[in-house]
């Protein structure tokens, strides 16, 4: 053997190492996903029309959800389908399925999509092998001719592509043969009103569902999906049970094969397997006189193999505060320590979190306890109303839109409040814990635009948080305070981390910062990375135009460190950076966010840098928004944009996106001597070409 052979023969050596390594990294990668959501189908098949039959169903719910909502609607759909109608229901995640015998479904098994749309018009990135299934079909032979279904998309009306993910998976369909039974729903998260358009869809589609299967309704029964088993001391190991961990990988028993564990250190980690890390670092950013809070936090991701890059979000898992916690088990007459065990029964139903564990832990960590109160919740409650006037106060007021809305939603409730004020403060004990499971939401994740740059700080990832309280100041109001869950722990983290003297403000909500087994001890918080498309042109020449009032700066002051970084490591190189535009607006000084970064930045970057801002508040300037900033500056944007400039549109969804796209509308127009069609449709295609990108909420 000579040389060559030894080294072929090396590489060759390596090479069947890697090829191993790579195996053996998927196999823990697949079965850890198995495990985390639960078995799909007795047989382990992915094929949808086998599941169907091997599990005796005649209906399917599926979802497309990228953040959980869609989630929560099909489940909430197919709960009532099965208490209505008994009909036996499998509701599944579309990611979980292969489509090639979608056609050949037992005659009258009907198919109920729920698919939200993500970012500029796209599916939700579980779905996105369902579209390409759709688009692999060949319409001219209508391949999905036996199939009937229905279709509820959850979108925001504020973006330029509302719904579009749920409306293009229907014109597939139906172009490939399948009927659409009733209107295709539309959710609008842009005008908050998913809620009610779920309502008014489900109203009508259950009719229609009712007809096309010939179904008699019955009165709603709730029909378990578990076995809920409670556990005593002696029938379980300690170790094994959740006190709230965000994965099993993180029990101290850690009940998973070694073959399957993957590393609570090193990762991967995604939806299914957050990483802890540690707020490192975090400070007040508003002034005193704000009357408002917002925070700077710094997450330490080192030794995680975490990576990210600028304009990414980070997830972050809330947990439920002290106070709404002890509400919410006082309310339903709970026993937090009381152990219970879930035990699905049929392979199609996943386990919502981890089990065995304690009622408590369940509220604490896993349940979204707080947020504003459905209708469709009242509507299931019903069967378990303690007495007959509540019953018939429930009743009342799930029928009736306007008279909840002036009842309940305006009271700010959550579900512990609205039913503690039907039964006059007298607990409900009518009310089994397994159903409370299945109907109030599951705790989802958090998304922060991420605003460091991962070119200066490869291990932190900075976020930029606004803390979301109302706290009702007249002790005679009906209203009650709320917080938002996941800002008011970022906050209490925040103020723990920098005061010694903890002296809170009474007003203020606490939480366990230890966390299950003291896991979240050193202020560590459940994270991990979303990928964004909300990116700098990668050629640092391309001119940039950057809109953000508000925390909607977040994204840029990472767009403009990784321009620093950029400029600070070809320093010899004379590389020049196109233009790059920031437009900010807020209420005045007091909440002026980084105002003592961005000099340093301007000296960094000279000329290729400028900032406008705009103070909306201000005694001593003139109300100015964003929006007039960038009009103020219109020959510079339209030069810009002549020059191929990128437009970036960061923050509130509701009125600034709009607002910014009308202005900018009219500045294109104006100066591109177009018409306003022209203008629209040539700021359509910059957005389709990703020259116009936004990351609202
Ligand atoms: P939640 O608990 O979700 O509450 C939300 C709101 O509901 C609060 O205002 C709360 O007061 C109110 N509320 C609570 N209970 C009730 C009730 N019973 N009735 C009526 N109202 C109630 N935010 C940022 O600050 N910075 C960012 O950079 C940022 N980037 C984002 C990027 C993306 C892609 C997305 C989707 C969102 C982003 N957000 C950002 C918003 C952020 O994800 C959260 O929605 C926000 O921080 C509130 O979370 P929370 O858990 O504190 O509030």
């Amino acid at each position: 053997m000579d040389s060559l052979d030894g080294i072929i023969l090396t590489v060759f050596a390596i090479l069947v190492i890697i090829y191993y390594k790579l195996e053996a990294i998927k196999s823990i990668l697949y079965d850890e996903t198995e495990e985390s959501l639960g078995a799909v189908s007795a047989s382990g098949s992915r094929d949808i029309t086998t599941v169907i039959e091997e599990n005796d169903k005649n209906y399917i719910v599926f979802y497309g959800s990228q953040t959980g909502t869609a989630e929560d609607y099909a489940k909430m759909f197919a709960k009532e389908l099965v208490g209505k109608f008994s009909l036996k229901v499998m509701c599944a995640d579309l990611e979980n399925f292969d489509f090639e015998t979608l056609n050949e479904l037992p005659k009258n098994c009907l198919v109920s999509f729920f698919i939200s749309t993500y970012g500029e018009g796209d599916f939700p990135d579980s779905a996105v092998p369902f579209e390409e299934f759709l688009l692999g079909l060949d319409e001219s032979e209508l391949p999905l001719n036996r199939l009937r279904f229905t279709m509820f998309g959850l979108g925001n009306s504020t973006y330029e592509f509302f719904n579009n993910a749920a409306k293009k998976a229907t014109k597939n369909m139906v172009n490939s043969g399948a009927k659409l039974i009733g209107p295709l729903g539309q959710g609008d998260d842009g005008a908050a009103t998913t809620d009610e358009d779920y309502l008014a869809w489900k109203e009508n589609i259950l009719e229609d569902i009712k007809d096309a299967l010939a179904l008699q309704e019955h009165e709603q029964i709730y029909e378990p999906s578990f076995e809920y088993d409670v556990l005593i001391g002696n029938d379980v190991q300690i170790d094994t049970v959740s006190l709230g961990e965000p994965s099993k990988q993180y029990l101290p028993c850690n009940t998973l094969p070694f073959s399957k564990q993957l590393n609570v250190q090193t990762g991967p980690f995604n939806q299914h397997f957050p990483y802890l890390a540690p707020i490192v670092k975090s400070k007040e950013l508003f002034g005193a006189n704000a009357g408002r809070s917002c925070i700077h936090a710094e997450f330490d991701i080192s030794g995680s193999n975490i990576k990210y890059s600028t304009g990414d979000h980070l997830a972050v898992w809330p947990s439920n505060s002290n106070e709404s916690v002890k509400q919410f088990l006082s309310a339903f007459n709970l026993d937090e320590d009381e152990m219970f065990r879930l035990k699905p029964l049929d392979s199609t139903v996943q386990v919502p979190f981890v089990v065995p564990t304690t009622i408590g832990a369940a509220v604490r960590y896993y349940l979204e306890i707080t947020g504003p109160i459905s209708r469709q919740f009242f509507n299931a409650l019903i069967q378990f109303a303690p007495n007959n006037e509540i019953r018939q106060k429930l009743s009342t007021l799930s029928k009736d839109k306007e008279l909840f809305a002036e009842k309940i939603t305006s009271k700010c409730y959550n579900i512990a409040d609205a039913i503690l004020h039907l039964s006059d403060h007298k607990p409900w004990s009518t009310v089994p814990f397994e159903f409370l499971i299945e109907s109030v939401p599951l705790l989802k994740p958090r998304y922060y635009s991420i605003s460091s740059s991962s070119s200066s700080e490869k291990q932190t990832v900075h976020i930029t948080a606004i803390v979301e309280r109302n706290i009702v100041k007249d002790p005679l109001s009906p209203v009650h305070n709320t917080y938002g869950i996941t800002t008011n722990l970022i906050k209490h983290i925040e103020f723990t981390q920098n005061f010694e003297d903890n002296n809170r403000d009474q007003s203020e909500i606490s939480f366990n910062l230890d966390g299950p087994r003291d896991l979240f001890q050193d202020f560590k918080l459940p994270v991990f990375v979303r990928r964004s498309t909300f990116k700098l042109p990668s050629n640092p020449k391309t001119p940039v135009i950057m809109i953000g009032p508000g925390t909607g700066i977040a994204p840029f002051r990472g767009f403009v460190r990784e321009r620093v970084k950029f400029l600070e490591l070809q320093k010899d190189s004379n590389v020049e950076l196109g233009k790059h535009l920031l437009f900010y607006g807020c209420r005045n000084e007091d909440d002026y966010l980084y105002q003592e970064e961005w000099p340093e930045y301007a000296t960094a970057l000279g000329d290729s840098f400028q900032m406008f801002v705009g103070f909306s508040r201000d005694p001593n300037s003139k109300k100015k928004y964003v929006q007039y900033l960038l009009e103020e500056q219109k020959e510079q944007v339209v030069t810009l944009l002549k020059e191929g400039a990128f437009i970036y549109v960061c923050g509130d969804a509701k009125g600034m996106a709009q607002d910014v796209h009308t202005t900018l509308v009219k500045i294109v127009s104006e100066g591109m001597s177009i018409t306003d069609t022209e203008a629209i449709d040539m700021l359509k295609m910059f957005k389709t070409s990703g020259k116009y990108q936004e990351d609202v909420w």
